[in-house]
């Protein structure tokens, strides 16, 4: 199956079981906006939630808060918000589509490297084991004349963007022979600049009333409450603060399913620490995070870290965290090095001091911060994609499994009654009533035991619990795990205990 049809099948996927569904789809939708149905807003949750575990319970010196929406106006002219948060845009005269100048920019580059990898792939299967990769882009003619392509490009887009050089950044696009994906025209206006927050008016008059932004993130309702929690949480640097929450974007070039959307959730973390030490947490941070996405069983291979090239007015390091999602790898989680540029601004404007006294120095300053920042929703379609799979069986039957962590799985435990009657279906309710108690646990007593276990594969529920003849006799059950898909008999009274080791044993320490 190629990369675009996987990429259909999970959309498609996703409605039938209830994860994912188009925004008012009754009226034709709503672009770029998505609701989470009955499975999709249990998995969602677990996201939500093994995260908070992760980054606020696990850490002593991490702490969470929840801010509102609605903030201040004058918040996100300190942060650079209403000055600085644009995206430049194009537009095809021909299609009349518009796009992102930098992304276009970047899908060229991308295209090429594309190239040099087929060019790398060829060459190491002509020369078999004896083949040097690293030399052969170091030397082949080809390579480095299309790697000088790339960096050309982006040197120039870097340039260009950072001096906020409009007409150069269409010149750019113009001299690399970019086109319309849609028309294939090199018809271009000119770029602009377009400020990606939605705005609103506080009060019921709109005249007069104040205009009030949605939040384009979440990090600013955590430095505008610094004071308040180093103060009432007693913090001693470094410590942390979380959050997670809706975060709106008037995106121009919405797709990509819920890769990038106009409301979307962020789980965002800042790390406060001493003037000076924040190399040394950012790639803290790096290790943690990499390890945390480890831990839900996703291979190495589909993570990788890309620095920045323009690094954001606030930052002074930068990486993302990008996974191989079906259409390449793309922006999964940031992390930032945004030295004080946030508290300094707040405080200047405010004109509120938002120092740390730090008893080791003796010494008041303003903390640097590292911040590390996800998006739920591209996390959601990071491990829908990996878990989507369709498996051929040994007796030529195929299964759609979806290999969720169990961790993540919105149901962890289905319990099956072998049959209808003779006391199964209530000796399952009975061990039902127990487990739910801990674990979200489905019921399912229709069809036949093997279409069952194929539905439970479908969403992804990691352990489905048998009741059967014996169960009745001995109080034992049998245990099957979705991907070896082996069954183990067991006592109902070790279910718990089993489930919980098994789900414990995966979890991410720190
Ligand atoms: P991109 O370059 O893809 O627009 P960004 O660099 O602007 O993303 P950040 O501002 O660093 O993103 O936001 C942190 C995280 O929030 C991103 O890594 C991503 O997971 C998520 N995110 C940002 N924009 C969107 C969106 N429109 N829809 C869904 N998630 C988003």
């Amino acid at each position: 199956m190629n990369n675009e049809d996987l990429f259909k099948k999970i959309i498609s996927h996703s409605k039938e079981y209830g994860f994912i569904f188009p925004s008012s789809e009754i009226y034709d939708g709503l672009s770029a906006v998505y609701d989470y149905g009955q499975l999709g807003s249990e998995l969602k949750n677990n996201i939500r939630s093994y995260w908070w575990k992760s980054m606020v319970q696990m850490h002593g010196n991490i702490v969470g808060i929840d801010s509102a929406i609605f903030m201040h106006p004058q918040i996100w002219k300190a942060s650079g918000h209403v000055d600085a948060f644009n995206d430049p845009l194009i537009d095809n005269k021909d299609s009349k589509k518009r796009y992102r100048a930098d992304v276009l920019i970047e899908d060229y580059m991308a295209k090429i490297e594309d190239k040099i990898n087929k060019e790398v792939d060829k060459a190491a299967k002509r020369f078999g084991d004896s083949f040097d990769a690293k030399m052969f882009k170091e030397t082949n003619p080809r390579v480095l004349e299309n790697q000088q392509k790339i960096d050309y490009a982006r040197n120039r887009m870097v340039e260009t963007l950072e001096a906020n050089d409009l007409a150069g950044v269409k010149s750019l696009i113009e001299e690399l022979g970019i086109v319309c994906p849609v028309s294939g025209s090199r018809n271009w206006t000119d770029v602009r600049q377009f400020n990606l927050m939605f705005s609103t008016q506080m009060g019921s008059v709109a005249e007069g009333a104040d205009v009030i932004y949605l939040r384009p993130e979440t990090a600013q309702g955590i430095f505008v409450n610094f004071l308040n929690v180093l103060k009432s949480g007693r913090m001693k640097i470094p410590f942390g603060i979380a959050q997670t929450g809706k975060a709106f974007r008037n995106e121009i070039v919405a797709r990509q399913f819920i890769f990038r959307m106009r409301e979307f959730e962020q789980m965002e973390m800042q790390f406060f620490v001493r003037p000076g030490e924040e190399m040394q947490w950012f790639e803290y941070w790096k290790e943690q995070r990499q390890k945390w996405h480890l831990s839900l069983g996703i291979p190495n291979s589909k993570y990788r870290f890309h620095d920045h090239d323009k690094l954001a007015h606030y930052a002074n390091a930068a990486t993302d965290i990008e996974f191989d999602f079906p259409f390449g790898f793309k922006e999964l989680e940031g992390i930032h090095s945004r030295t004080d540029f946030d508290l300094m601004a707040h405080q200047k404007l405010s004109g509120k001091k938002l120092q740390y006294f730090d008893p080791e120095t003796n010494e008041n300053y303003v903390p640097y911060v590292v911040e590390t920042s996800i998006g739920l929703d591209r996390m959601f379609l990071a491990v829908l994609s990996h878990a989507y799979c369709e498996e051929e069986l040994e007796d030529g039957s195929t299964r759609t499994v979806l290999r969720i962590s169990p961790v993540l799985a919105p149901i962890k435990v289905a319990i099956l009654p072998l049959i209808k009657k003779d006391g199964f279906p209530e000796k399952a309710k009975e061990i039902m009533n127990e487990l739910k108690m801990e674990f979200n646990c489905q019921y399912d007593e229709k069809d036949a035991i093997g279409r069952r276990y194929r539905r439970q594969d479908a969403i992804g529920t990691p352990y489905c619990v048998t009741v059967d003849m014996q169960t009745l006799e001995d109080n034992t059950v049998t245990i099957r795990e979705r991907d070896s898909m082996k069954q183990e008999r067991v006592s109902i009274e070790k279910l718990s205990t089993i489930i919980n080791k098994n789900l414990k044993n995966m979890m991410y320490r720190p």
